[in-house]
């Protein structure tokens, strides 16, 4: 079974774990899915389907550079909305959760999670390795 899903993801874009398109999507769906059952706004079932099934869609999908070009596209205009996101979350919990590093190589911001100690950051953009403390 293991060597059946391995075969099957094998090329697939979802083989390559979950990117911030495919997370953003899913939340909303959910958020959706349950605003449709206890508001008046039954689209919003219709609408969380669809992006739901885009998503398996991404998952499945065999073209991977154009879901990667996809995706960032997707941060590039959403960044700035999620960010403000967080922003109000890290006033709430009165710490920051993440720590903004900049890329040694082509000076990409790279944000990463606090409090994991000594990590080696892999630049999404240019691929370069750096060791940071968190
Ligand atoms: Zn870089």
């Amino acid at each position: 079974m293991k060597d059946f899903l391995y075969r099957f993801f094998q090329g697939r874009y979802g083989a390559y774990g979950t990117d911030r398109m495919t997370k953003v999507l899913v939340v909303l769906a959910v958020i959706f899915l349950a605003l449709s059952f206890i508001t008046p706004l039954s689209i919003l079932y219709y609408v969380a389907f669809i992006m739901l099934f885009y998503c398996y869609f991404r998952m499945f999908s065999k073209n991977i550079p154009a879901r990667y070009k996809e995706n960032e596209f997707f941060v590039k205009h959403t960044d700035k909305v999620i960010g403000f996101f967080i922003g109000i979350k890290e006033k709430f919990t009165g710490h920051k959760a993440y720590h903004i590093y900049k890329c040694p190589g082509c000076g990409q911001k790279i944000r990463i999670p606090r409090g994991k100690g000594k990590v080696a950051i892999r630049c999404p953009k240019c691929g370069r390795e750096f060791v940071k403390r968190t």
